[in-house]
């Protein structure tokens, strides 16, 4: 029966396959917006019916397919959900990429494109994991089920808030996500946005004529100052979490830079685009501007709502309107899935991963959200977002094997 070493064998003897299915995975552009991935969930597809395993698609919209693929192993035991999103960041024309957005260049020892961290390099974990348990599957018990969803970068509802809906077999008793994080922690929670416009809205007037009305941008500055005040509390979390946290904040600033370890239990505000007036010589009628406000773990939305009416109480000109939220969770950070990934990282690279809860979000969440763990293990985000977007390889095979590896102790078959 198929044993780690055996699984570890495999993954080095097939090491130019899985290094290459990434770069073809990425190659495969899938920016969202606009969202259309069937080129890139095709490189999934063809990968699956090479190697016989069962799949279907799940496409409420059917440019942005969702694939779903379940095993059981005959054997009555726990069913593990794999999940990746296939959709990635889309690219801005302007900047010049060391190595084109859609190349999947390998150089320097690394994979380069759009996507590769955030997050092809993680769902192609998940493709490998799915691979090879099922040709372990003889040592193992329950089910396995893979998920690679469309419709993540936007927070929109045909990815994987579809699949929970819609979908109970995509639940499962616990979840593994390879979401760009970093080798030496292990995401058991994160931080929830909630987005609000606000917007202002005076008479205006002629620019030399400001005795005729309120200026709406010098309102909105006002108000953006007073709404700072919303950020900096810090929520204290009881038990086991709140333990992890403290453990978990040099982690947390290595793995998402100085001061990330500290602001994880804190509310924080940003105000990410304003708009408002049309020339220079008017006084502004309107000024409206997106705030996002993220909670930590056990932090409350009412009670920030609360705080928002009574700061708008003084600006009466201002209203404001929700336009995200999602509830922010947390599961166990000493959950067995933990010690499983903590001791294969130690056994692969020797590194020693830390339990810390994520600043920004991921699909893991909607588990988390129905009481099922998820945890996020992926590689270290360079370039996320921007130009020169990277994987070190190793990193890379690093992640596969943990994942593979973890899975495989979760449903191993109890002698
Ligand atoms: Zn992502």
């Amino acid at each position: 029966m198929t044993d780690k070493a055996t699984l570890l064998q495999w993954i080095d003897r097939d090491r130019d396959v899985i290094v290459g299915f990434l770069q073809d995975f990425v190659r495969a552009p899938s920016p969202n917006p606009p969202g259309e991935t069937r080129e890139a969930a095709g490189v999934i597809t063809r990968f699956l019916d090479r190697h016989e395993l069962p799949w279907r698609t799940v496409a409420p919209k059917a440019e942005w397919p969702n694939i779903v693929g379940t095993f059981d192993t005959g054997r009555p035991g726990r069913h593990l959900v794999l999940n990746g999103h296939i959709d990635v960041f889309p690219v801005d024309e302007t900047e010049a990429w060391t190595h084109g957005p859609w190349s999947g260049a390998l150089a320097n020892g690394k994979i380069w494109g759009r996507g590769v961290a955030d997050m092809k390099a993680g769902t192609s974990a998940s493709v490998m994991t799915y691979r090879y348990l099922h040709e372990a599957r003889a040592a193992l018990a329950g089910k396995l089920t893979l998920t690679c969803v469309s419709d993540e970068e936007t927070f929109g509802p045909y990815g994987a808030r579809w699949l929970v809906a819609n979908e109970p077999e995509v639940l499962g008793d616990c979840l593994l996500n390879g979401e760009p994080s970093s080798p030496h922690t292990i995401r058991f929670g994160e931080k929830a946005p909630l987005w609000l416009r606000f917007t202002v809205r005076t008479p205006g007037a002629h620019g030399a004529y400001t005795h005729l009305s309120e200026s709406a941008t010098k309102i909105a500055a006002r108000l953006i100052a007073d709404l700072d005040a919303l950020a900096g509390d810090e929520v204290a979390l009881p038990g086991r979490i709140g333990e992890a946290v403290r453990a978990g904040a040099a982690a947390a600033d290595r793995a998402m830079g100085d001061g990330a370890g500290a602001i994880v239990q804190c509310y924080t505000v940003n105000i990410g685009t304003i708009k408002g007036g049309l020339k220079v010589n008017i006084v502004p009628g309107q000024c409206s501007f997106e705030a996002d406000i993220r909670l930590p773990v056990g932090g409350s939305k009412d009670d920030i709502m609360r705080r928002v009416a009574e700061i708008l109480r003084r600006y009466p000109t201002a209203t404001a309107e929700e336009i995200n939220f999602t509830e922010p969770a947390a599961c166990d950070p000493f959950h067995e899935m933990v010690g499983h990934m903590q001791a294969n990282a130690r056994a692969v690279s020797g590194i020693d991963p830390v339990p810390i809860i994520s600043l920004g979000g991921s699909d893991a969440r909607l588990w988390r959200q129905r009481g099922i763990p998820a945890y996020v293990y992926g590689p270290f985000p360079r370039g996320m977002g921007q130009k020169d977007e990277n994987v070190d390889v190793e990193e890379y095979l690093h992640v596969v094997k943990v994942h593979v590896l973890s899975a495989f102790d979760y449903l191993a078959r109890v002698p």
